[in-house]
């Protein structure tokens, strides 16, 4: 589920997410992006951009076949060919590789748009969800095994909410902060 993860933390980079800003303005930060999810490149910053709108409106989707749809159209976009590789316990996984001449953004298409196909079908659409904090306009797909994740950044968005509701606790009960 590496895949709609990496979906999710794209999209979240976007302004308005959690902490306001753009977290991928310029080739600098884009190159650290690609590089911890194992790729590389950082002159398609404006392609990339385009992506993540592309991406953020597949995630906004709520209907199986509407995001089926949108995230096949991502696929497509990057994909080269298919195959058959053994995964590190020996047994044979379907591999999508990028096309030769694939840019970063279109690789990002292919993994972004296979991991929300990969998440539609083993967890459902309930799964795509919108962050449960006041303050952050973020999305996520929900790949935690018991499915109640609630925020689109746990360690932020929900640390946010929680000191949030405990000034509220404190002012209403009427303690000294
Ligand atoms: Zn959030």
């Amino acid at each position: 589920m590496a895949a709609a993860g990496m979906a999710t933390e794209l999209v979240n980079t976007a302004p308005g997410v959690w902490h306001g800003e753009d977290q991928l303005p310029d080739g600098a930060a884009l190159a650290v992006f690609a590089g911890e999810h194992g790729l590389s490149g950082e002159d398609d910053v404006d392609a990339v951009h385009e992506l993540r709108d592309r991406l953020r409106a597949v995630l906004d989707l709520r209907d199986a076949d509407d995001i089926e749809r949108a995230a096949s159209a991502l696929v497509a976009r990057g994909l080269g060919s298919v195959g058959l590789e053994p995964d590190e316990r020996g047994r044979l996984q379907w591999i999508a590789r990028p096309a030769a001449d694939a840019t970063l953004a279109d690789r990002l298409a292919l993994i972004g748009g296979v991991g929300v196909l990969g998440a539609l079908r083993a967890l459902g659409p309930e799964r795509f969800r919108d962050c449960a904090s006041d303050t952050c306009s973020g999305v996520f797909i929900d790949t935690s095994r018991p499915g109640r994740r609630r925020y689109c950044m746990p360690d932020l968005c929900g640390n946010r909410a929680n000191v949030a509701a405990y000034r509220a606790r404190r002012r209403a009960s009427g303690g000294l902060s």
